[in-house]
């Protein structure tokens, strides 16, 4: 199948190295202390973040005696109690595909993007500062059409900021692929289920450092570095404007104070 047309557009009219359109919005969810929602074209997630606050961690609970016996709990415990926990759970709403998803979490791709989010996320979270206490991150997309851990890892970002979760930078994320011998920034699911690769990446964008690379398929060794490059140009404009909605906020919140 034809993803690049002769004159270089793509299925959806987009030029190889364009980006959906983005949309960011901070306090979509008044219970939380930090929410968001974020858009990438027609893929549309919501970030919800509770905490800091006290470890509800059931290894806390085990009497010292059991956790002297078992070595692992008590690590865990001694990295809570200096370092603060991080908790991440990624769904799908059963009505966010074309076919209703019969199970929106816990099967075995859910659990791994949970797991691959935490773990970005842990990267630029300042956990040191807030020892014996825990962070729920809750990420739910809405509308899925490609891209959908990037676009949770931008609406996890936006909602940690909203809560004042200290933060070293914001983390960013963005894919990048591969069809027709041609690198194709932020593939949409049609051009995501072509079995071309799909490389994601996140990228702490002040401090200049990558924190997340996944790709599946196969790519040509020589061509790797052009797609990571591409995926990488990505994630800062994702940061640009991540910036730019924060600076609205702090702006719209000062005005409402009456600074
Ligand atoms: N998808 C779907 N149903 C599922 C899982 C995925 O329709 O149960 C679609 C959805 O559009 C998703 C895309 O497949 O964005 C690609 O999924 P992948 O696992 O590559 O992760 P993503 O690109 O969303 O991070």
């Amino acid at each position: 199948m034809e993803y690049v047309s002769p004159e270089g557009l793509r299925l959806d009219g987009r030029r190889p190295m364009e980006m959906r359109q983005i949309r960011a919005e901070i306090g979509a969810v008044s219970r939380a202390d930090g929410s968001a929602i974020f858009e990438m074209g027609n893929t549309k997630v919501v970030a919800a973040v509770y905490g800091p606050r006290e470890v509800q961690n059931r290894s806390q609970q085990m009497s010292d005696q059991a956790l002297v016996k078992n070595n692992f709990f008590l690590i865990k415990l001694l990295c809570i109690l200096c370092l603060g926990s991080i908790r991440c759970e990624y769904s799908m709403a059963n009505f966010s595909t074309g076919d209703r998803k019969r199970k929106p979490k816990g099967d075995r791709r859910s659990t791994e993007i949970s797991m691959v989010i935490r773990q970005t996320m842990e990267a630029c979270i300042m956990t040191h500062l807030m020892p014996r206490s825990q962070i729920d991150i809750y990420v739910q997309v809405l509308q899925a059409d490609g891209g959908t851990r990037s676009a949770c890892i931008n609406a996890a970002t936006l909602a940690l900021s909203d809560a004042g979760i200290p933060m070293c930078d914001l983390v960013t994320s963005c894919s990048a692929g591969y069809l027709n011998s041609t690198p194709l920034l932020d593939l949409n699911y049609v051009e995501d289920s072509a079995g071309g690769p799909d490389v994601t990446v996140g990228i702490l964008p002040k401090l200049n450092k990558v924190t997340l690379l996944q790709m599946d398929s196969k790519l040509p060794i020589d061509i790797l570095e052009n797609v990571m490059q591409l995926a990488t140009e990505g994630c800062k404009a994702v940061a640009n404007y991540i910036r730019e909605i924060l600076l609205e906020n702090t702006k719209q919140l000062e005005y409402r104070r009456g600074v």
